[in-house]
């Protein structure tokens, strides 16, 4: 998932924890092989080829997808994979990062759209007729009906937070009472804690990835962040990063971070993903929604919240 991973944890014995943290470790590095786009034996790189795919646990994790990119209003999108090619974001593709010219982000435009993606049981299908370029769209005699050319499906902004939920699961049914599982600012904590748990937010205006605008305290739950930061390109002075607004084709203006509160992570970095392309749009979403609470960082430094969430304390 291109990221670290941290786990800790609390408790006795010391064996039950090793045991634990191992299988939780495996249990992400599955979560890896089972949504990467480049691994040639993962469910979604079937997905993307066949155009279709027969699995409960991907049916279920874009089934959660979906429902963020349909509240969202589309700022949320997992079919965005042709855009973030075209920007040259898949850096073990070898591809060049670029700014692409208007044109090509049109043509690339009419492959994005989440509502071609349907999900019957198991099994998930891109469904062309959602497809708004027809032309683009080739029938082939393939066993899965149809091969829609150049679309797919890029879970890189759900499955870190669905990998810490997998791996919560995994340490809680091994009889771990307290811990911390933190995939590149995708949290989640659970287990007593003096005080609640202190998280900090990072300075998304910082290249010091310690550095905080201030930290929060929350009890057990779920917390994501995403940021401007984790990987760009500057060009004339102006930062290119890997958060696409689905509506334009461009890297997402309305804000250098946004930060989400949710009962699991899944939830959480989805929404992080859909609240930083929206902006000060998305607060206003969220606080219609129960469960989440949100936070955005704007370019200026001006932060904004949802009304219920924590104060942001000194570092
Ligand atoms: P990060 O922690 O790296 O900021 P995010 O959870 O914000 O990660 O997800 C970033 C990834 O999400 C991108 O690398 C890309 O794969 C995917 N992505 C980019 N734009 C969108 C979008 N509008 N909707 C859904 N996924 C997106
Ligand atoms: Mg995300």
């Amino acid at each position: 998932m291109g990221t670290y991973v941290t786990i800790k944890v609390w408790g006795e014995p010391d064996s039950l924890l090793k045991d634990a943290v191992n299988a939780a470790f495996r249990e992400i590095d599955r979560i890896d092989s089972l949504t990467s786009i480049f691994s040639t034996r993962s469910a979604v790189y079937q997905l993307n080829q066949e155009g279709k795919i027969v699995s409960a646990e991907l049916a279920g994790l874009i089934g959660e997808a979906l429902e963020v990119s349909a509240k969202s209003e589309g700022a949320f999108d997992p079919t965005v994979m042709p855009l973030v090619k075209l920007w040259g974001f898949y850096d073990s593709t070898g591809c060049e990062r670029k700014v692409p010219s208007e044109r090509e982000i049109e043509e690339v435009l009419d492959l994005v759209d989440y509502r071609m993606i349907e999900i019957k049981a198991d099994t998930v299908r891109f469904n062309p007729k959602w497809v708004k370029g027809m032309l683009r769209v080739l029938r082939v005699g393939s066993p899965a009906g149809y091969v829609v050319t150049g679309c797919g499906v890029d879970l890189g902004g759900i499955a870190k937070g669905y990998a810490v939920d997998r791996a919560v699961k995994v340490l809680r049914e091994r009889g771990v009472t307290r811990g911390l599982v933190d995939a590149g600012g995708d949290i989640f904590c659970f287990g007593e804690r003096n005080g609640g748990w202190r998280i900090g937010i990072r300075n998304p205006k910082s290249d010091n990835p310690n550095e905080t605008i201030g930290v929060i305290s929350v009890d057990s739950g779920a917390i994501a962040t995403s940021g401007d930061y984790e990987n760009f390109f500057e060009l004339d002075g102006v930062r290119y990063h890997h958060l696409i607004d689905p509506a334009t084709g461009i890297p997402a203006r309305g804000a250098i971070s946004a930060t989400v509160i949710a009962p699991t992570t899944t939830q959480a970095d989805a929404w992080a993903t859909a609240l930083f392309v929206m902006g000060e749009k998305g607060i206003a979403i969220l606080d219609s929604l129960d469960d989440l609470e949100g936070m955005i960082v704007l370019k200026d430094g001006e932060v904004i919240k949802t009304s219920r969430f924590p104060t942001l304390e000194e570092p």
